[in-house]
């Protein structure tokens, strides 16, 4: 019999709030209990778990993947190495998102998302449109067929219409769009980074040499995709900023800009499609 106490004493090497929260998971504690009762005795099953848990959070191991799920933008979304682990900056995205729709209540907007993973960015987007009665119309694709799964599970548990489709970025796109955005892969081939993210689809992750191929694709195909004067809207790595704006330029955008995340870094850019 092991105490929570020991427990966490144990497996010191990990990060507290993750002992925490395998901890509530594993043995159904409140924080409260951990804090107040560090002598209460784990049950053998529960230590089982969570030796077990902390073995994988050891390796590397994303702590989302090990409790099958992750919060993004406050809602609770089931994740598995399918897709890509729904990270904070990321709701810069749906910040954006929820620009273009102000003073739009009571209208319909089309919207699309390219690659969307777990769904995380869509199915926020989705959400806060009915808080605003806009009509967004939503389409969401992906490459993998294992992540749109994901993605409609996400979907139908937060009662949420997106219509997904198996699409290597536009190759099944049709129509036109008001808005349109992405979190593609944009990680350089070369990162020493991709191997601490080693869990996680390489597919969602890697960008080619200069981690900027997919959206090299995105900004090719997004006149043809969006209605005059709409959004195209990216997320890129810390130091892409510059080079994003120039291609996104280069295509013809205008009113280019970029925004930082909380952390003060560029992470999306934006470009409106003119008249041509
Ligand atoms: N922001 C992720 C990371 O660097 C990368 C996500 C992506 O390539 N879209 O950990």
């Amino acid at each position: 019999m092991i105490s929570v106490g020991a427990w966490l004493a144990a497996h010191d090497d990990l990060d507290r709030l993750d002992r925490d929260v395998l901890l509530e998971r594993a043995a159904g504690l409140s924080r409260a209990q951990i804090l107040t009762r560090p002598e209460a005795a784990l049950e053998a099953g529960a230590a089982e778990r969570l030796n077990a848990w902390a073995g994988r959070r050891r390796s590397g191991e994303p702590l989302a993947y090990i409790l099958g799920s992750r919060e993004f933008w406050s809602l609770e979304l089931t994740v598995s190495p399918a897709v890509l682990v729904p990270r904070p900056e990321t709701e810069l995205l749906v910040e954006v998102g929820l620009e273009f729709m102000d003073g739009r209540a009571g209208q319909t907007i089309a919207a699309l998302e390219l690659g969307t993973g777990s769904g995380a960015v869509a199915i926020a987007l989705a959400r806060e449109a009915r808080f605003r009665a806009v009509d967004l119309r939503l389409t969401a694709t992906d490459v993998s067929p294992a992540a749109l799964q994901i993605a409609a599970a996400n979907a139908r548990h937060h009662h949420t219409a997106i219509d997904f489709r198996h699409s290597d970025w536009w190759q099944e796109v049709r129509g036109r769009f008001a808005l349109i955005l992405s979190n593609p892969p944009y990680v350089r081939d070369a990162d020493v980074h991709l191997d601490a993210l080693q869990h996680e689809p390489r597919l969602a992750l890697a960008g080619g040499a200069d981690g900027l191929n997919a959206i090299r694709t995105i900004i090719a195909g997004a006149a043809a995709r969006l209605e005059t004067g709409g959004l195209l809207a990216l997320e890129h790595g810390w130091d892409q900023a510059g080079a994003v704006q120039k291609l996104l330029e280069a295509a013809g955008f205008r009113h280019v800009a970029s925004r930082a995340d909380l952390a003060g870094v560029d992470r999306v850019t934006v470009g409106y499609l003119a008249a041509s």
